[in-house]
C-alpha cells in the first residue's frame, strides 16, 4: 500500500500528459512559455481571485508577499507552530519575527482567541509592528477565516493564507486561495494538486500586490529583466511543470470530491477506537493528510508499529512544533509555551489518503488499527 499513489493517477491522463510534454519540447519556450500562462488563467478563475501569480515553489509563494508588502527587521508575523517549517522561515528570512500562536485541538488550526490575545500583546509591549497573520490551512482544511478576516480588520493587518495543503478546500463556496488579502499554495508533488518537480502560486484579488509579485518573480524587473526596481528572486515556476498542472487540474474537482469520500470511510470505521479528525459545518477539507489522535506517545508508537507490521505506511506531522526547534532556539520561547500543539505533536500520526485508494485498502488499515 502506498502513502501518496501518484502513479495510479499518472496512468488516467498518460496520453494526454505526454502531449502537453511534447508540445513544450516543440516550441521551446521552458521559461514562462505559453502554459505558465494557460495555467494561471485557470486556477485564478477556479479559486474564484482576479490575479494567479506562479511561481518556483510553495516557499516562495509565502516568502514573495512578505517582500512586496516590505516586511522586514521590526515587523511581527504571527502564525502556528504546528506547521510545516516553511511557513515561519520566510518571516525569519526576512529579519521580521514570528510571533507563534497555539491551535485549536480539533481543527489542528490557528485558534482566533489566541490569535487576537497575542496581536493584543505585542501592541501592548509596543517593541514590534503587528504587520501580517499567516493562517495555515493544516492537512487541508481552511482555517478559521470568519474571525481571523475580523481580527485583521480590527488590528489593520494583513492576512496571507497558507494554502500550500488547503488547495481545494472550502467555506461555504468561498475556495482556498481566496482567503486574507493574499494567499499562497505549493504544487510539490505529495500536496493535493502537485506537479512533477516543485511549483507554487500565488491568488490574490490586489492589482497593486499583484505588479509587485511579477517583478519580484524575476529579480525585480521594471521594464524588463535589465531594469531592476527592487530587489526580487529568481521564482519562476518553468514551462513543463505547467504543463503537468494543466492536464493533472483536470482530474482535481473530482479527485477532491474522492478524498472525501475515502476520509468518509476512514471516520466510518475508526469513530470510537481513535480520534478522528472534524471537519466543521460548511467547512469542506481537501485531505492534504488524513489524520488522528492516539491517546498518547506511546499508544502512537504501538499503532505505528502494527502499521509498519501489515506493510501500511504512517507518518507523523509534525513531530516537533516549530518553537522547539532549532532553528528558532534565538526566539523568546520554551517548553510548554504552546500546550496544545506540544500535545498533538506527541499523539498525532497520518494515514494513506489520495483520491484512488481502494476501500478494501481504507477497510485493511482500520482493521489493523482496531485488531
Ligand atoms: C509544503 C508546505 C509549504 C512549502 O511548500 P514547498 O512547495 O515545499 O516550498 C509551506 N507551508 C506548508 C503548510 C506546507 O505544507
Amino acid at each position: 500500500m502506498q502513502f501518496i499513489d501518484l502513479a495510479k493517477q499518472q496512468s488516467l491522463i498518460k496520453n494526454s500528459l505526454d502531449k502537453r510534454i511534447q508540445a513544450v519540447l516543440a516550441h521551446g519556450k521552458y521559461i514562462m512559455g505559453p502554459e505558465v500562462m494557460e495555467m494561471e488563467a485557470q486556477l485564478a478563475e477556479y479559486v474564484g481571485v482576479k490575479y494567479c501569480v506562479s511561481c518556483s515553489s510553495g516557499t516562495d509563494a509565502l516568502l514573495m508577499p512578505l517582500m512586496a508588502w516590505g516586511v522586514g527587521p521590526g515587523d511581527a508575523v504571527f502564525t502556528t507552530p504546528f506547521t510545516f517549517i516553511a511557513t515561519a522561515e520566510v518571516i525569519q528570512l526576512l529579519g521580521a519575527t514570528p510571533v507563534f500562536v497555539d491551535i485549536d485541538p480539533k481543527t489542528f488550526n490557528i485558534d482566533s482567541v489566541l490569535l487576537d490575545a497575542a496581536i493584543n500583546k505585542v501592541v501592548a509591549e509596543g517593541v514590534l509592528k503587528p504587520r501580517v497573520i499567516i493562517p495555515v490551512d493544516l492537512f487541508g482544511l481552511p482555517a478559521d477565516y470568519a474571525a481571523i478576516e475580523a481580527i485583521g480588520k480590527k488590528y489593520d493587518i494583513k492576512i496571507l493564507e497558507d494554502a500550500a495543503q488547503g488547495f481545494g478546500g472550502q467555506i461555504g463556496d468561498r475556495l482556498a486561495g481566496s482567503f486574507g488579502d493574499v494567499a499562497g499554495t505549493s504544487f510539490f508533488p505529495a500536496k493535493p494538486l502537485g506537479c512533477y518537480g516543485d511549483g507554487g502560486a500565488i491568488f490574490t484579488n490586489d492589482e497593486d500586490m499583484y505588479e509587485k509579485l511579477v517583478s519580484i518573480r524575476v529579480h525585480g524587473k521594471g521594464n524588463d529583466k535589465y531594469d531592476n526596481v527592487r530587489i526580487g528572486i529568481n521564482g519562476r515556476m518553468d514551462t513543463l511543470q505547467a504543463a503537468v498542472i494543466l492536464e493533472k487540474f483536470t482530474l482535481f474537482p473530482e479527485e477532491v470530491k474522492l478524498r472525501n469520500a475515502a476520509a468518509d470511510k476512514y471516520n466510518a470505521l475508526l469513530t470510537g477506537s481513535v480520534v478522528t479528525p472534524e471537519v466543521p459545518k460548511g467547512y469542506i477539507s481537501s485531505w492534504a493528510q488524513y489524520s488522528i489522535l492516539a491517546r498518547d506517545a506511546t499508544d502512537r508508537s504501538v499503532l505505528q508499529a502494527k502499521l509498519k507490521a501489515a506493510d501500511i505506511p504512517s507518518a507523523v506531522y509534525y513531530p516537533k512544533p516549530l518553537h522547539q526547534q532549532t532553528a528558532f532556539a534565538h526566539l523568546p520561547y520554551k517548553d510548554g509555551d504552546f500546550p496544545v500543539s506540544e500535545a498533538m505533536s506527541q499523539r498525532i500520526f497520518s494515514l494513506p489518503m489520495h483520491p484512488y485508494i481502494e476501500d478494501e485498502d481504507i477497510e485493511k488499515v482500520c482493521a489493523v488499527l482496531k485488531g
